[in-house]
């Protein structure tokens, strides 16, 4: 569950979707009940245990009688034990969910949205065009027509038409042809400089 929690992620899926799709399939959490939290997800996406480290003296015992334990704001030391127990997430998965949730992070600042979630359907481009206007993702669009050469597919903004007969954001449309050569184009130009973006990858 750990594992698809963050593919899922790094597939585009936010924690509240997350969430959700884990509640729709009565998935048990740690408690053996079908709840999920939006919340619990992203404390899960960024807990150090997952990839074999420990933080230790989270919180510490204020009273030994009652058992009371705080959060340790610093007044008592924190260690940080690399690799102290076997990883359930690789090092760089870990590392990647960490850097796309600060991306989503400045990027929803920078666009002002509320919540980041990419994620639509299992079309390969589905949830990872997204709108350099407003954020948002691109969704896929059959524009039909009785002659068959004007039928045709293109991706557009999903907040394009949110409301009716008002237009949400003034991103053009792109034609899924063009899409599928633009995306070749760019992946042979990575797989012909893979030394160099391998080198800007591991760092
Ligand atoms: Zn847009």
């Amino acid at each position: 569950m750990v594992r698809r929690i963050y593919n899922d992620y790094l597939n585009g899926k936010g924690p509240n979707r997350i969430a959700k799709e884990l509640e729709e399939e009565r998935v048990p959490n740690w408690n053996g009940k079908a709840k999920w939290y939006e919340s619990s997800i992203q404390k899960m996406l960024s807990n150090e245990k997952y990839k074999g480290d420990a933080l230790l003296q989270k919180t510490y015992t204020v009273d030994f009688l009652s058992k009371k334990r705080v959060v340790n704001n610093g007044e008592v030391p924190r260690y940080y034990v690399e690799e102290s127990h076997p990883p359930i997430i690789d090092k760089e998965i870990w590392e990647a969910v960490q850097l796309e949730k600060e991306r989503r992070r400045a990027f929803a600042e920078k666009h002002q949205i509320q919540k980041i979630d990419y994620a639509s359907g299992d079309h390969p481009f589905a949830g990872r065009v997204i709108c350099g206007n407003c954020g948002k993702a691109y969704g896929r669009k059959v524009w039909n027509s009785p002659d068959e050469n004007l039928r045709r597919v293109i991706w557009r903004c999903n907040s394009k038409y949110q409301t009716k007969g008002q237009i949400g954001c003034d991103s053009r449309h792109i034609n899924d042809k063009l899409l599928y050569s633009a995306f070749v184009n760019t992946y042979n130009v990575i797989v012909e400089n893979k030394d160099y973006f391998m080198k800007k990858w591991t760092e």
